[in-house]
């Protein structure tokens, strides 16, 4: 709890304006979008940080008084990773939203933390550019968030995540210490690389307050074929011959029947319902290999059994088969007062016993699933729809996740491809994490943050 002085103390370096404490406005801040039970405590203060000065006078006086401070993006995360289970400061990067350069020469762009994806891919866009990154809200959450949860998404297969497109970082430390990590170029062999490092360390390490990021030429044409299949294995086969083929799309996506028929209800757009599963498959690159790309497609999901295609050639076509996919979360938020996402990934060899297996679990513990996923990857969201309040279903509820996790242990898999561990996946790290490479992280993460002020509580326990 922040004694008096202590918000006094931080009236100092913001404005008054800037900074909330009234219980009504700090309990919006107990909460993201993991209906984590341990979000039910409210931060002590929260402060709109407007310059890199404040971000770092913050973190010096909190450092020196102990008090947890905790950046804040869009709060879309799903693991409970700006949750503040012990209180603290909430730094809110909602101000600190610029663009500060963009330089389509080097195809490159410096922001600062609280700009919107969205809006980067949109300049990008506007200028033959592509910034990759893509998690299914990027028109809402930050690069802030999306650097520290390494966010992924759909085009990742062909891509990669965000770790791959960081030039450089300005971050600062607990201790108020700014360092830029990273350089400007884009090949870099001087040095550890401890832009990586932060990328993915969930705000536990440094706080970023700068990101230089690496845009790529937009390929000239895309276009999205959706293959309807009659059972999971069919749909996984489907991807198989995509790849047989030597065919390199940009996205491999999956919805299964409870997925397809929850989305039309929410979003009507002519998902043939009846369907087991669904691919959604992206190619994109020259106009000109268009037909031909689509072509080694069609051929490749027929041959594994496709049973309807039909492919999406304008961009209003386009955009409303992704719409559809991309509106998954919300559909299933229609059929429970919760939703609870999860974020498993196996090798490619496995993915049709883990959607098999992933659906018996939930079948034998009576939940309602809806699987989507990056089936290019192998990895895959099982969205429950449940009633949190009702105890006995959360009981059935953990005792499902738990075997979920187990099971994509067994299949050579991970419990998280893209969403990180936050408080939600904080129990079953040891499962598949060496305990010495438990121990290195815990020394890396003192050597950052002595006095563990940093998202205390995050990934492990301390
Ligand atoms: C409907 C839905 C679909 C999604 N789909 C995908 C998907 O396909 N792929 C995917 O990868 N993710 C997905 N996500 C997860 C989510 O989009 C990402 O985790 C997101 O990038 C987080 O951004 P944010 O701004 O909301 O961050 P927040 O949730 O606010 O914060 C996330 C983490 O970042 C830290 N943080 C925020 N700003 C900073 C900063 N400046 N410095 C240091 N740490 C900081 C926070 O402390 C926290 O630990 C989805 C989420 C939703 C709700």
């Amino acid at each position: 709890m922040l004694l008096k002085n202590n918000i006094e103390s931080i009236k100092d370096i913001v404005n008054k304006s800037n900074i909330l404490t009234d219980e009504a406005e700090l309990y919006c801040y107990a909460e993201d979008s993991s209906n984590a039970d341990a979000a039910s405590k409210a931060p002590d203060a929260v402060v709109f940080v407007e310059t890199i000065e404040e971000v770092r006078r913050i973190l010096r006086y909190a450092n020196a008084n102990k008090i947890p401070v905790i950046a804040r993006g869009a709060g879309t995360n799903m693991v409970g990773a700006c949750t503040c289970p012990h209180g603290g400061i909430v730094l809110n990067f909602s101000r600190m939203n610029k663009i500060l350069d963009f330089n389509p020469v080097n195809m490159t762009m410096t922001v600062q933390p609280g700009v919107v994806l969205g809006d980067i891919k949109k300049l990008a866009e506007q200028n033959g550019l592509f910034y990759p990154p893509d998690p299914s809200n990027f028109k809402v959450s930050t690069i802030g968030g999306s650097i520290a949860q390494s966010s992924g998404g759909a085009v990742a297969f062909k891509y990669g995540t965000t770790k791959d497109y960081i030039l450089s970082l300005t971050v600062i430390l607990a201790d108020g210490t700014i360092m830029k990590l990273g350089s400007n170029t884009i090949k870099d062999a001087v040095g550890y690389h401890l832009n990586q490092l932060i990328i993915g360390s969930e705000g536990t390490l440094a706080i970023v307050v700068e990101a230089e990021l690496k845009l790529i030429p937009k390929p000239e044409a895309k276009r999205t074929i959706a293959g309807y299949f009659d059972s999971i294995e069919d749909a996984v086969e489907g991807v198989n011959n995509i790849l047989k083929n030597r065919i390199f799309p940009s996205t491999i996506d999956f919805m299964d029947n409870n997925s397809i028929k929850t989305v039309e209800q929410f979003y009507p757009c002519g998902l043939q319902t009846e369907k087991e599963a669904m691919l959604l498959v992206d190619i994109d690159g020259f106009e000109t290999s268009m037909n031909y790309q689509q072509s080694l497609v069609i051929k490749a999901l027929e041959s594994a059994g496709a049973s309807f295609i039909k492919v999406a050639l304008t961009e209003e076509d386009i955009e409303r088969i992704w719409t559809a996919r991309r509106s998954s979360f919300a559909a299933t938020a229609q059929l429970a007062p919760d939703v609870l996402s999860d974020d498993i990934i196996v090798p490619r060899t496995s993915i049709a016993k883990m959607v098999r297996g992933c659906k018996d679990i939930c079948d034998k513990y009576d939940l309602n699933v809806c699987m989507v996923g990056h089936l290019g990857d192998g990895n895959l969201h099982p969205q429950i729809a449940i009633n949190l309040e009702n105890e006995e279903e959360f009981k059935r509820y953990f005792l499902a996740k738990s075997e979920i996790y187990n099971l994509a242990i067994t299949l050579n898999g991970t419990i998280s491809a893209e969403h990180g561990v936050g408080i939600e996946k904080i129990e079953y790290i040891g499962n598949i994490i060496d305990n010495s490479a438990i121990e290195y992280m815990k020394q890396v993460k003192k050597l950052f943050d002595p006095n563990n002020i940093l998202n205390p509580g995050k990934i492990f326990k301390m």
